[in-house]
């Protein structure tokens, strides 16, 4: 047994309990070998070993992402960026340079605006869009993907202009005038505007569950397979060794078996079946038959993921009391109570994982009832179905997870730091039953941090940083925050829990695979307000490096 590659003087952090702390690792193949102290893995290293030598720098587990969207996030990146721009003469700059520079495209798409992007209190609508851009069509989606900005150019190429009857939770907002408004709630109101764009929104369709309703051509093909290698390379690059995506459809496994054909697949990818309200529950063949085709160690399946509500922002998050700031307004789940335990006793029946979308109490109420309706039916099994977001929870419901053996997937970047218009929908009175992760935490529940993206950055540092300085957005709230060592295990091996991958990553132990994240410092001596600043000095991801600095 000799080890191809071994990191000395590092500072070890295994998230393992038995023992937390190593100064050194030795990596054989796709598995770690040894870990220790650095004069036995020493002696570990074979002729011609690759030997690095950490100087003090913490070495972590790979990154285990747990919720974001690579095909949109990493396709994104090739868009109209509005994350930092704010004011009129700023964000109708960045219009026109995008426009010069894109003279085909069928649908100037900006990505990452704030709800507020032109000022405090200010909406976005078509008439200030056709300010920036009067001829081309022109649409601005808010940075949290449920609410899109189009002139009147897009409006009119989509048909919306008029309106539009869309199912429940979406909508095409009307003005005095009889006009849509230009702001468009939700999937529905929004895919008319998208299908303008030259991609026909081909990186999107696993928000839907649907597959590209005309094959993509070998010239697509090429496309999608680069700018899904430029997403994985740019996870590589902040460590991320594990990711689970939370849209999808057969045709994303199948674009990303070709990379791993071309040998680029550079991190573990877990990737759902997408099953919405308009289905019916033979649809769930489908989510069977992928997770029947996709079972390797990199590229799997056999999870559903599920929308019962929307986003509190646009008022389409399903609560149990009215917004503060829209009296007689609660939102209307995507799913009822009855149809979504219908759905649940149905893919836990075949197996399956479930990951639902609840953000409001409400919602997350319809999730917990549904769980807990498959678990009655079904019997008990180790399902670990999950929540993402979980913005709002009611306080009974908060030991319920860790009774059903639900995952709490929330993101530190998704807490408002300060007052906001999340903040103001919730209310002072509701305000301790937002976003309360360390209530989760001391309940039981296994709690899983990741990222989102696009929504926000991909970037566990930053991930890591905001969860450690987050402060209460009211005075009178209590710390939510978790310690360091529980961060860390949220950003490792919880999130390789909740991918039933603990046996084989998110932690650092002899046997398990060589997935592993050395820094450029010791992050247990770096303040928080600095560890976004850290550096990724190597990724390695099944004994591979995947990026080194
Ligand atoms: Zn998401």
């Amino acid at each position: 047994m000799t080890a191809d590659l071994v990191i000395l003087n590092a500072s070890v952090l295994t998230m393992d309990d038995a023992t937390p702390r190593a100064e050194a690792v030795a990596v054989e193949g796709n598995r770690i070998l040894a870990v220790g102290d650095a004069a036995s893995i020493r002696a570990l290293a074979g002729p011609g070993a690759r030997i690095i030598d950490a100087k003090g720098a913490t070495l972590l587990p790979g990154f285990v992402e747990s919720h974001l969207h690579l095909f949109s996030g990493a396709y994104g990146q090739t868009l109209l960026q509005l994350a930092d721009v704010q004011g009129f003469d700023a964000m109708q700059a960045a219009v026109r340079a995008f426009a010069d520079a894109k003279p085909q495209e069928g649908l100037l798409f900006g990505q990452g605006a704030d709800y507020e992007i032109l000022g405090k209190g200010t909406r976005l609508d078509r008439h200030v869009l056709d300010q920036m851009c009067p001829d081309r069509p022109l649409a601005v989606m808010a940075y949290d993907f449920h609410t899109l900005f189009a002139n009147t150019a897009a409006l009119t190429a989509a048909g919306l202009l008029h309106g539009r009857d869309l199912p429940v939770g979406s909508e095409v907002v009307m003005g005095q005038d009889s006009l849509a408004t230009g702001e468009l709630r939700e999937k529905f109101a929004l895919l008319p505007v998208l299908e303008l764009r030259s991609s026909g929104g081909r990186e999107m369709l696993g928000m839907s569950g649907i597959e590209p309703p005309v094959p993509p051509t070998q010239a697509e093909w090429r496309e999608d397979v680069d700018v899904l290698k430029a997403g994985l390379r740019f996870c590589a690059s902040k460590g991320i060794t594990s990711m689970h995506n939370m849209d999808g459809n057969r045709h994303l496994l199948e674009l990303l078996r070709m990379v791993e054909n071309e040998g680029d697949l550079i991190a573990r990818v877990s990737v759902p079946f997408h099953y919405t309200r308009e289905m019916p529950l033979s649809e769930l063949d489908r989510a069977s038959s992928m997770a029947a085709d996709f079972t390797g160690d990199k590229l799997t399946s056999n999870r559903v993921k599920i929308f019962i509500d929307g986003v509190i922002e646009s008022g389409t998050a399903a609560m149990l009391a009215e917004y503060t700031d829209r009296p007689g307004h609660k939102g209307e789940p995507i799913f009822d109570a009855a149809s979504f335990a219908e759905a649940a006793v149905a893919i836990d029946r075949r197996g399956m994982q479930i990951t639902v979308h609840a953000i409001g109490d409400a919602a997350v109420r319809i999730a917990l009832d549904g769980y807990q309706a498959a678990r009655v039916a079904n019997g008990p099994r180790d399902s670990r179905h999950r929540i993402e977001h979980i913005e709002m929870i009611d306080a009974a419901d908060i030991p319920r997870l860790a009774d059903l053996g639900v995952i709490a997937s929330v993101q530190p970047l998704h807490a408002p730091q300060g007052e906001s218009p999340t903040t103001r929908s919730i209310g002072p009175d509701r305000a301790r039953q937002a976003y309360p992760w360390r209530d989760l935490h001391q309940a039981g529940a296994v709690v899983a941090f990741s990222s989102d993206w696009p929504i926000v950055p991909v970037d566990p540092l930053l991930g890591i940083q905001t969860a450690l300085t987050r402060q209460p957005h009211l005075p009178s709230l209590p710390d939510q925050r978790l310690s360091l060592m529980e961060v860390l295990k949220a950003f490792t091996c919880n999130g390789a829990y909740a991918g039933f991958m603990e046996g084989h990553t998110g932690k650092i132990r002899a046997g398990m695979l060589a997935d592993l994240v050395l820094l450029d410092g010791d992050i247990e001596a770096t303040p928080p307000d600095k560890i976004a600043e850290m550096g990724i000095t190597l990724t390695l991801c099944d004994g591979r490096i995947t990026h080194e600095a």
